[in-house]
């Protein structure tokens, strides 16, 4: 049986649809929703990401401010300017595009994002309740790809998930979302020995490493679900081989047109239930 496409971007197209009536409720209720995204240094693939969830707001009649800030931009300052956003009642969620200069202390500056508006899911106390099943933001790749998942009726439960990366934004939120999920986790990394022997046994193989290519589909089992997270423009592919995966796999995501369109459309979702202040 041919491989079902999990096709994140139709998804994300309809779940915009949802999105845009219940903005247009709240606007007529004197509320915009409104993201804040903070753009530090020139870094120009984390430009055009900003642009891209720009662009998601004013499709769906959200507001965005942009903040761009210089690649000299101290930490304290970074700081200053995410407190000013915590501070600003018509900012509902906040975005600061990872990866900031290395001058900066990123991670202090993702955990003075009040948990209210982590709208990206970065914060340390956001990854602790959501790992402890409190209602919080997840983070949004792994967030979308859970509702992937749920949408497709992808059964999580009892199944053996591999996660190959461990990234605080990608692969450790999505091993405790699948946890969370009732799957048995393993958590692959750069260090992992036999990585080819963990994915041989796995139901559900996420692929968040960064290398192109570098999960052979000759390492995955007959039936299981396969998600790849990454994506390299240059080569055009993910971090899994796809090509052939129809005859092998029981579902897939595509790349482009799987993962990175849900990432986006979750982070919108989660900046209109902070203007609805439902999480
Ligand atoms: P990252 O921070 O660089 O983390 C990569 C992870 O992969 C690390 O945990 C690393 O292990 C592991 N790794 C690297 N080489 C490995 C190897 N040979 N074998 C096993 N594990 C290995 O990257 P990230 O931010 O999580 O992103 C991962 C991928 O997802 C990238 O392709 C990125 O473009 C993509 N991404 C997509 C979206 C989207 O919206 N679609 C969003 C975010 C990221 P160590 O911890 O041991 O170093």
């Amino acid at each position: 049986m041919e491989s079902k496409i999990l096709d994140g971007k139709g998804l994300a197209q309809i779940a915009e649809q949802e999105i845009k009536s219940k903005v247009s409720e709240l606007k007529n209720q004197g509320v915009t929703p409104t993201l804040a995204t903070v753009l530090v240094g020139v870094d120009p693939a984390s430009a055009t990401y900003v642009k891209m969830k720009q662009n998601a707001c004013s499709r769906l009649g959200m507001e965005s401010i942009a903040i761009e800030l210089g690649k000299d931009t101290t930490t304290d300052e970074l700081l200053k300017t995410i407190q000013q956003l915590n501070d600003d009642e018509k900012v509902h969620g906040i975005l600061l595009q990872h990866p900031v200069p290395t001058q900066v202390d990123e991670r202090a500056c993702f955990d003075a994002i009040n948990v209210s508006k982590d709208v990206d899911g970065v914060t340390c106390l956001g990854f602790g309740q959501m790992t402890m099943g409190e209602p919080a933001y997840g983070s949004c790749t792994p967030a979308g790809i859970m509702r992937m998942l749920e949408h497709y009726q992808i059964e999580i439960s009892g199944k053996h998930a591999v996660v190959v990366g461990r990234s605080p934004i990608l692969g450790k939120p999505m091993a405790m979302m699948l946890l969370n999920k009732n799957a048995t986790v393993t958590i692959c990394h750069s260090r992992t020995e036999d990585l080819q022997g963990h994915i041989k046994n796995a139901d559900i193989v996420v692929g968040a490493v960064g290398v192109p290519q570098l999960i052979k589909k000759d390492w995955i089992k007959k039936g299981a679900v396969v998600i790849d997270a990454g994506y390299h423009p240059v080569e055009k592919c993910g971090d899994i081989e796809l090509v052939g995966i129809e005859n092998i796999a029981s579902a897939h995501t595509p790349v482009p047109g799987g993962v990175g369109p849900m990432t986006i459309n979750t982070l919108i979702l989660n900046t209109l239930l902070a203007a609805q202040k439902l999480v």
